[in-house]
């Protein structure tokens, strides 16, 4: 399943060219052309997927394989300190292409990026009402 109107499937299946450090038959893993950090690259999945909630779970479990992979790749050759994986799922949360990718962002000591968000302070009643939501 491709998505004509899609850049990400394009470059996953090669019809754009850009700066791949890994591929396999589903995955195609890409260096960010807006990087955050040297080395910055995204995991992409040939079949046109908008999101996590639209990924079957075994290519969910296989693009999280593939993280990892092409993590180490990174960490080693690139001599990174630490990395964040992102993946953002809405244009609420984010995201900016509508087509599944994880983002992997080699860290480095005084890189000077922060990937934040602000702590909120509920109380034990508050957590507890979530809690009772996503269980009951
Ligand atoms: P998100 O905000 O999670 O949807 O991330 C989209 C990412 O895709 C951003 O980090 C962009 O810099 C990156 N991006 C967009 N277009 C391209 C492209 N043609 N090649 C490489 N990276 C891209
Ligand atoms: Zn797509």
């Amino acid at each position: 399943m491709k998505d004509d109107q899609c850049i990400f499937c394009k470059i996953a299946n090669g019809e754009i060219p850009s700066r791949t450090i890994y591929e396999d038959e589903h995955f195609r893993v890409i260096l960010d052309n807006g990087p955050a950090t040297d080395g910055h690259a995204l995991v992409l999945p040939k079949d046109h997927y908008r999101d996590l909630f639209e990924m079957p779970e075994d290519l969910a479990a296989q693009a999280m394989k593939t993280a990892k992979k092409t993590a180490e790749l990174l960490k080693e050759k690139l001599h990174a300190d630490g990395l964040n994986l992102v993946q953002n799922n809405g244009e609420v949360a984010g995201q900016t292409v509508p087509h599944f990718h994880i983002h992997l962002i080699p860290r480095y000591k005084n890189d000077g990026q922060t990937i934040a968000w602000n702590a909120t302070h509920p109380d034990d009643a508050q957590l507890d009402a979530v809690l009772d939501k996503v269980t009951k």
